[in-house]
């Protein structure tokens, strides 16, 4: 069965102190009253990945970085690699996040050796990917965002395919606290599946976890998770209130 995910993206908010704080208060909540069958993951600032790791339980909760370099190595400043975030011990990375298409003008070609070289440090993408509002306005969501899918992750082989985690999230509902209806969550989410089936087969798609990104909070996130399709979240803002968090968590 496929897994449920709620993974909270701190994007670049939180001091280390604050972050570690956070942390703290999402594994303690978890350990209290944390859905058992849900994966729990935090995407941190890099900065923060050592130590929110060594706050909490690792058995209970995964650690994502928010990026990685392009490059495994080398003369790139600035730069985070695959094989640094592995170090650390986070199990995830974040990659093709919108802000980062849009800001950072991150393309598939980009994309793509970033996924290869997650996965080649046995890192597992949360692989983002959405509409802007006037694609959705022209109604060509659809195709857009599995042509997202086509150019990147439809591009591995079935057997690296299968450590993907899929996030959709629409890019007017990002941080707008505008949230997809849950009838256009599942549309779409029904689509990606069936995309997925007819590039890796039936019994893939049955398994891969999309999850629901945008505006997504304590008090809508159980109608989005009871989508067949949907398979949890990946939470920006309600991601750096632990009480919320929670909620998030125990919304199946
Ligand atoms: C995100 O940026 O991944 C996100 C979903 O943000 P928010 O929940 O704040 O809309």
């Amino acid at each position: 069965m496929r897994k449920k995910v709620v993974a909270g993206n701190w994007k670049c908010n939180t001091t280390l102190q604050e972050g570690v704080e956070l942390a703290i208060a999402v594994n303690q909540l978890v350990a209290e009253k944390g859905a058992k069958d849900v994966v729990v993951v935090l995407g941190t600032p890099f900065t923060h990945l050592t130590s929110v790791i060594s706050a909490i339980d690792s058995k209970r909760i995964g650690v994502a970085a928010q990026n990685c370099a392009a490059e495994a190595k080398g003369a790139f400043t600035g730069e985070v690699s695959a094989s640094m975030v592995k170090s650390t011990g986070a199990e995830y990375v974040i990659l093709g996040h919108s802000e980062r298409r849009e800001y950072y003008g991150e393309t598939s070609e980009i994309l793509n050796k970033k996924l290869a070289l997650a996965l080649e440090n046995s890192l597992t993408p949360i692989y983002c990917c959405g509409e802007a509002l006037a694609i959705r306005n022209a109604g060509t969501q659809n195709e857009y965002v599995i042509n997202q899918l086509k150019e990147t992750v439809f591009q591995l082989s079935a057997e690296d395919f299968k450590k993907i985690i899929i996030a959709y999230e629409p890019i007017w509902a990002i941080g707008t606290g505008v949230t997809a209806t849950t009838e256009q969550a599942q549309e779409m989410h029904k689509a990606l599946r069936e995309a997925v089936a007819e590039k890796f087969g039936q019994e893939i798609a049955n398994e891969t976890s999309i999850l629901y990104g945008g505006s997504c909070n304590a008090k809508n996130a159980n109608e989005l998770f009871a989508n067949p399709d949907v398979d949890g979240g990946l939470i920006g803002g309600a991601s750096l209130k632990a009480e919320d968090f929670i909620q998030i968590i125990n919304a199946y």
